[in-house]
This record gives C-alpha cells, structure tokens and sequence, in this order.
C-alpha cells in the first residue's frame, strides 16, 4: 500500500474518477482536481465513503495560479504531492481547414500547456522529497493519428514529447515520467464523439483485437502500476492501452 499523496487532474469523470479511485484503494491520499468543482467534490466525497481519504478542488488547469494554489491546499490538508497524474483534456472534432485559432489554442491549453503548468507545480516538491512519480494521459490517436482530430493530436504528441523531456531531466532525482495513451474507453468524452457520430464504436470495436471497448479501469490499473515504487526503472514510456490496435 503507498500513502504518498496524488493530484489527479480530471478526476471528476471518466478516466480519472477511475485512476482517482483505484489510487485511493491502493492506500494514496488523493486530490481530485477538475474544472467541475462539484464533480470533483462528489468523487473525493465518494472515495471517503468507501474509507479513502480525498480532497475535491474545482481547479482549472489551464490557470496557472489555481493550478499553484491547489497544490499549496493540497500540501497543507493532505500532504506535499508525490504523484501527478494528467489526465484533464477536451477533445474536438472538425476538418482542419475548419479549425479556428481560437478553438485550436484552447485545445493545445488544456491539453498540453495544463500538462506543464501541473508538472512546473509540483515537481519541486518531488525534487526535494528524491522520489516522485508522472502519469500524463496521452491519446491512442499519437500513434495513428486521427482525421478530424488536429488539435487534439497536435496537443497529446506534444504531451508524449514533453514526457520524453521530464523523464530525462529528473530521472535523477528518483522521478519517473511516462505517458499512457488510451484507446477507446467508455466514458463522457467517448460518447460525445460517438453521439457526434464521428467514431463508429461497433466498427472500432470490430477492429479490437481483444473485442471490447476499453474501461476506465483499464487505464487505472495501469497508471497505479507506473505509479508504484516497483516501477522506478521504467521511465519516459509510452505503455498503450488500447486493446492491441495500436502496437
Ligand atoms: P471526460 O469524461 O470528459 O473527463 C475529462 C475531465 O477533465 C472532465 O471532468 C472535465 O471537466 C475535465 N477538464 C476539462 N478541461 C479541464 C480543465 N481545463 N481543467 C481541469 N479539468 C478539466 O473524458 P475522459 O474520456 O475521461 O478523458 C480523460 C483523458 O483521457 C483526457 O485527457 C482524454 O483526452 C484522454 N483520452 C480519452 C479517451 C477515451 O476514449 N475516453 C481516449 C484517448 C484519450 P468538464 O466535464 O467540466 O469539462
């Protein structure tokens, strides 16, 4: 069981309600930090009553100084951040030529540059402590790419490169950095997309080796295991979770 303290971006939904919870189960105090206040207090609430110990913060990512007075909270109540985990996003869908700037510079904001204000965040503490661990939530997408997808690409390759840059400089100071890029997993993101009738899911599924739709769980299970002192040798990886389309 690990008590170090995580920030969990995101943590109000999806993917990171999941890696929220599955982090608290593994014994980590964890801050649930999401644009949504009330969504993250709910799943801080929730993670408390199965006998986790959690904070809700409405945070934006992209705001850098909530982005430092969240971490300061958490610091104060929980205790100095060990673990990040980035997992905020948005996602949108259009023809490049299409793309505005505006659209195009927000999806790059949360995506990426909300990746790099969490990590400026919390690092120092990590430096000082000798131990940390990053999970940053890519996309299977930077393997494939995706039509329609420009932006949101653009910005998750950009996390996948960043990854690559932390995991060189602070591997030093017992800081692991890697990305998770999931495949289709059912959440609120994925069935806006499917609603939008962008992603055909029976047809992805279809071209799913192992012949299902990936759950948050999936990806929770594999961020606790990079998150874990037994994975201190493995860092600046891409661990895919996609059902083997993306190899
Ligand atoms: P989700 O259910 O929409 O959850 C994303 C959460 O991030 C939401 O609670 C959202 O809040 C929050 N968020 C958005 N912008 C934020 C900001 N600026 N600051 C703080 N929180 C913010 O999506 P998900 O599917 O779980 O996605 C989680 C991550 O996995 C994302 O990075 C996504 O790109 C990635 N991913 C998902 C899939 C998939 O198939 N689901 C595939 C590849 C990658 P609001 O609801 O208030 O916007």
């Amino acid at each position: 069981m690990s008590t170090r303290v995580a920030v969990v971006t995101g943590g109000g939904s999806g993917i990171g309600e999941a890696i929220s919870r599955r982090l608290a189960a593994d014994g980590s105090p964890v801050a649930v930090l999401d644009l949504d206040g009330d969504a993250a207090t709910s799943t801080a609430a929730s993670i408390e009553e199965d006998g986790g110990k959690a904070l809700g913060l409405a945070v934006d990512v992209t705001d850098r100084s909530a982005v430092d007075a969240a971490v300061s909270e958490v610091s104060a109540r929980l205790g100095r951040p060990a673990i990040l985990v980035n997992n905020a996003g948005v996602s949108a869908v259009g023809s490049f030529l299409d793309v505005t700037l505006d659209a195009w510079n927000r999806l790059l904001e949360v995506n990426l540059t909300g990746t790099f204000h969490c990590c400026q965040a919390t690092l120092p503490g990590m430096i000082e402590d000798g131990w940390g661990r990053i999970v940053n939530i890519s996309s299977s997408s930077i393997h494939s790419g995706s039509a329609g997808m420009s932006g949101y690409v653009a910005a998750k390759s950009g996390v996948v490169g960043l990854t690559k840059v932390l995991a060189l400089e602070f591997s030093k100071h017992g800081i692991t950095v890697n990305t998770i890029p999931p495949g289709f997993i059912d959440t609120p993101m994925l069935r806006q997309t499917v609603e939008k009738g962008f992603v055909d899911l029976a047809a992805q599924t279809a071209r799913t080796p192992v012949g299902r739709v990936g759950r948050p769980e999936d990806i929770a299970a594999a961020t606790a295991f990079l998150v874990s002192e037994e994975a201190g040798y493995i860092t600046g990886q891409i661990l895919g979770v996609n059902g083997g389309r993306n190899t």
